[in-house]
């Protein structure tokens, strides 16, 4: 599974393909667009700052947003062109398009060193469809690839994967970017053989998100906390109120399902003993996204597990918080992923940065402490605790895959280490 990395192979003076998660937030508010948050740029600049060094040429591609296949001028990476040239202190090249005359110009003109980013690849239909026609006329742009776009190497699209397929037959290396090999070291290796108890916080919305990354821990778990509104299709199978809390029905099975089998497997499996609850009113009906907007009224305590009927479970209780903390902070191995309640209303964060407090001194005294993408990671951050866990991934879909064991398309297709240095390293 270790992959070829930047670090390993010849990059001077050759044309580097690289794959980057520029998707950012824009304000459109002033004359120019600006980037609200940097973090994912300045996730690249060790993987940036390695192949400068090495006198590469290096060719940015990214996506931003959802264009449909089309131009569209708010969703252009000109304005991350801009603040990438900030952080790098020097200037980054700039063309309207991703392919075309005026791009292989550039490129052409490109010292060793410089830098260009090309425009949004989803400007163009073929890069979601990985049109092999789209890859083949990015893949002609550069002799080598580098993916160092995690959140976005579990899609098989043309730069995350057809591009690196193009790559290989003409022989160039497709090799991880610093960012994905720190990814790979947290989220695959540091998990293979786990220091005991190896504890798995799961929270959000939904347990079918999760099943997945359940299944796989339970192999290797010795005990599950579960939070956020997944507790309730749990409880629901086991016959407990629940309100008028978020279930999946369908769901209520597999849920039953896991926890028979964490029981066969001697792994203990936590439901919060008591909540936040508060009562709902529907104000918008769910979106195109699924999203409804709900008010919440009459806020407090409810002691116990059942929920009572009028009610929705919004929170993990007080007890919960102090059960849950003992249990994180006696564990030598902690993954965390998805918050404990509806943490974006300030009334019902409690439990949610409650655990991140425990994860927090959990690492300080040693415990191993991996926190998927999403959420969570923006939990964290806000409690100001981003910097006191031991990894925080910069993927949400892509780090749930890797903890479910499957392969992403962005990475499988990487060169490999040869076996005999796998073995002597
Ligand atoms: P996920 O993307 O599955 O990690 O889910 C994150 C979302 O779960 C957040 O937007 C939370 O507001 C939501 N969530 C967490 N707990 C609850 C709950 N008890 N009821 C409804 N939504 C919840």
């Amino acid at each position: 599974m270790d992959k070829l990395t930047v670090n390993d192979i010849d990059l001077k003076g050759k044309r580097i393909l690289v794959r980057v998660d520029y998707n950012v937030p824009l304000d459109h508010g002033g004359s120019e667009s600006k980037v609200v948050d940097d973090a994912r740029i300045k996730a690249t600049l060790p993987t940036l700052d390695r192949l400068m060094d090495q006198g590469a040429r290096i060719i940015l591609s990214a996506h931003l947003g959802r264009p449909g296949g089309r131009p569209n001028p708010k969703l252009s990476l000109r304005p991350v062109a801009a603040k990438l040239a900030d952080l790098l202190a020097r200037p980054v090249a700039f063309v309207d398009d991703c392919l075309g005359e005026k791009v292989e110009k550039t490129v052409e003109l490109l010292q060793p060193g410089d830098v260009m980013l090309l425009e949004n690849v989803r400007f163009y239909p073929g890069e979601e469809t990985n049109d092999a026609d789209f890859a083949a006329r990015l893949g002609a742009l550069a002799e080598d690839w580098v993916n160092d776009a995690f959140g976005a190497a579990h899609r098989a699209h043309a730069s995350t994967r057809g591009v690196a397929e193009v790559i290989s037959r003409k022989g160039g290396r497709c090799v991880a970017g610093l960012l994905v090999e720190r990814e790979l070291n947290f989220l695959v290796k540091k998990l293979e053989k786990p220091e005991s108890p190896f504890l798995v916080i799961l929270g959000g919305a939904k347990v079918s998100d999760k099943i997945g990354v359940i299944d796989r821990l339970l192999d290797k778990a010795d005990v599950l906390l579960i939070g956020g509104a997944m507790a309730y299709t749990f409880k629901l199978a086991l016959g407990l109120g629940v309100g008028k809390s978020l279930v999946e029905s369908d769901r209520v099975k597999t849920a039953r399902q896991i926890m028979e089998k964490a029981q066969q497997r001697g792994i203990r499996f936590l439901l919060p003993s008591d909540h936040t609850v508060a009562a709902p009113t529907l104000v918008a009906p769910p979106d195109g996204k699924g999203k409804s907007v709900i008010k919440f009224d009459n806020p407090r305590y409810n002691r116990g597990a059942d929920i009572p009927d009028d009610y929705e479970g919004v929170d993990i209780g007080l007890e919960t918080v102090a059960c849950y903390t003992k249990e994180i902070e006696s564990a030598r191995t902690v993954v965390w992923n998805g918050p404990m309640g509806i943490f974006e209303d300030a009334r019902f964060a409690g439990g949610t940065v409650a655990v991140a407090e425990a994860v927090a001194r959990a690492t300080a005294q040693g415990t191993l402490s991996i926190v998927g993408g999403g959420d969570s990671v923006r939990a964290l951050n806000e409690a100001g605790l981003g910097e006191q866990v031991s990894f925080m991934s910069t993927g949400g879909g892509a780090s749930l895959e890797l903890l479910e064991g499957k392969t992403l398309p962005g990475i499988e297709i990487l060169d490999s280490l040869p076996a005999q240095a796998e073995a002597a390293g």
